[in-house]
């Protein structure tokens, strides 16, 4: 897939996301109950408060990637001390080739998959089943979502909240399912169906929450138990990291475990933490006969060299995601990324460039709400000013920026000028009104008046209103 996920406009995408009404409600849904158990967790934290746990996390997070080279050098060669092997790749595509090439040198026919996002950006599913080999996603929604014809996920920790039950119920009946739309019974289904691929795969993939260097393990944190099995059944196990996944030790794990899973699932813990910790010990019964780790570069170094660097401070909790106000009303497909919210709007255009992506930075209301939450004490709302920065320098040099700015800033210059704009632009605005507003907007107005009305423009302009109210007029 990559990370861009569909090769609509932005605006057609926004505009079908918009008339989607289940998804918009389910959107509503689903950020009010993961915010109300998210505060009741938070409000049982011992030692202190949110804040206070914040700032070690986020000190814990910015130490790693501050020491980025140094952190990861010691994470590969405890990977290689415990038996692994590990691959630095440059790009998706060196990645994605290098867990293929390893699949079809070992002769693999059948992949589990845990869900993991660096996985998606590189597009790896694809390049296997060009390859001939079978993949299983084996998290519940990425399930659902594969059976969906790869239908893109639109939540990072709830990949397909944009679907209901009956729409799930009409995926599986399509693959052998006969039941009602009891989630029940969905989830019984879609066990039954894994349980067995889980015994007959050669390979298992999963991504990585935390890298810890001091012991080179990977740590997982789940919820279905699929990730264990994952980490168990198949001899042939790779996990794949993006290089800013590292914490330093055990005790940074500590802390930032404990906020992941509460900003995440509005939960203490999830019910599986686990730590995979190289090849299993001869005679074993399960684990990883042979372990890789790929981590991934994909731009990272790029983003670390830059002012956008804090954004690699992120853990993927999704709490950003369920604060937003502008995701509450467009939803994740709507970013047109597999990461989506105000981590998709900082990170997006600076794995994948601006080109395809330009929009994204407007995609909010620099409310601050997500940067408040952010267990990786990240800044996003002054990153997501900062791409808007960018991009208004970018576009200075285009002929039309340049001559309406030059416009505007000859007419606010000159008072006559703004005293006549303002007193005749009522009367301008007119024709474009219906029952006392403005409804039918042209040029750049209309993008604003196809979806809402304007209020229509006051007749007395706000200086004369003001001078006449500081003379006893009306108030
Ligand atoms: S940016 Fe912060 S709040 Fe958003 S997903 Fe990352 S860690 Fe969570």
């Amino acid at each position: 897939m990559g990370i861009k996920i569909n090769d609509k406009s932005f605006k057609k995408n926004l505009e079908k996301n918009l008339n989607d009404d289940f998804m918009r409600a389910a959107m509503v849904k689903a950020q009010d109950l993961i915010n109300k158990n998210r505060a009741n967790v938070l409000s049982q934290l011992g030692d202190g408060n949110y804040q206070e746990w914040q700032k070690l996390s986020g000190e814990a997070r910015a130490h790693a990637i501050e020491n980025l080279d140094f952190y990861l050098n010691q994470f590969a060669e405890n990977v290689v001390k415990n038996g692994g092997t590990v691959f630095f790749a440059k790009d998706a595509k060196e990645a994605s080739q290098y867990v293929t090439n390893l699949a079809i040198e070992k002769g693999v026919k059948k992949v589990v998959k845990a869900k993991s996002m660096v996985t998606e950006e590189i597009g790896l599913n694809h390049d296997l089943i060009d390859a001939g080999v079978d993949v299983k996603e084996t998290d519940l929604a990425e399930y659902i979502l594969q059976l969906d014809d790869w239908n893109p996920p639109s939540h990072m920790v709830v990949p397909s909240l944009h679907l209901n039950k009956t729409q799930i119920r009409d995926v599986f009946a399509k693959n052998g399912y006969s039941g009602k739309d009891i989630p029940e019974d969905l989830a019984a289904f879609a066990r039954a169906q894994l349980r067995n691929e889980f015994l007959t795969a050669d390979m298992g993939i999963y991504g990585c929450n935390f890298a810890i260097a001091e012991s080179g393990a990977i740590t997982l944190i789940s919820n279905e138990g699929n990730i264990d099995l994952c980490t168990s059944a198949p001899e042939l196990q790779v996990a794949v990291m993006g290089m800013e996944r590292i914490l330093a030790t055990y005790e940074d794990a500590d802390i930032c475990i404990s906020l992941l899973a509460r900003n995440a699932v509005g939960a203490k813990s999830t019910s599986y933490t686990t730590f995979v910790n190289g090849i299993t010990e001869e005679g074993a019964a399960d684990g990883a006969k042979e372990f890789h780790v790929v981590i991934v570069d994909n731009g990272r170094s790029k983003v670390l060299k830059s002012q956008f660097k804090e954004v690699l401070q992120c853990m993927r909790c999704a709490a950003c995601l369920n604060i937003c106000p502008i995701y509450r009303q467009v939803g994740g497909h709507s970013y047109n990324s597999i990461y989506s919210g105000p981590l998709g709007v900082v990170l997006t255009p600076l794995l994948a460039g601006y080109e395809d992506f330009e929009e994204l930075p407007y995609m909010c209301s620099l409310c601050g709400a997500c940067t408040e939450v952010c267990p990786s004490n990240i800044k996003l709302h002054s990153l997501i000013h900062e791409h808007k920065r960018v991009l208004a320098e970018d576009k200075k040099n285009s002929a039309f920026w340049g001559v309406s700015m030059t416009g505007a800033g000859k007419v606010f210059s000159r008072p006559w000028m703004y005293k006549l704009g303002t007193g005749i632009a009522p009367l301008m605005t007119k024709p474009l009104m219906e029952d006392g507003k403005i409804k039918k907007g042209i040029s750049i107005l209309k993008g604003w008046t196809d979806k809402r009305d304007m209020p229509a423009l006051e007749k007395t302009r706000f200086r004369d209103w003001y001078a006449s109210r500081s003379k006893g007029g009306n108030k």
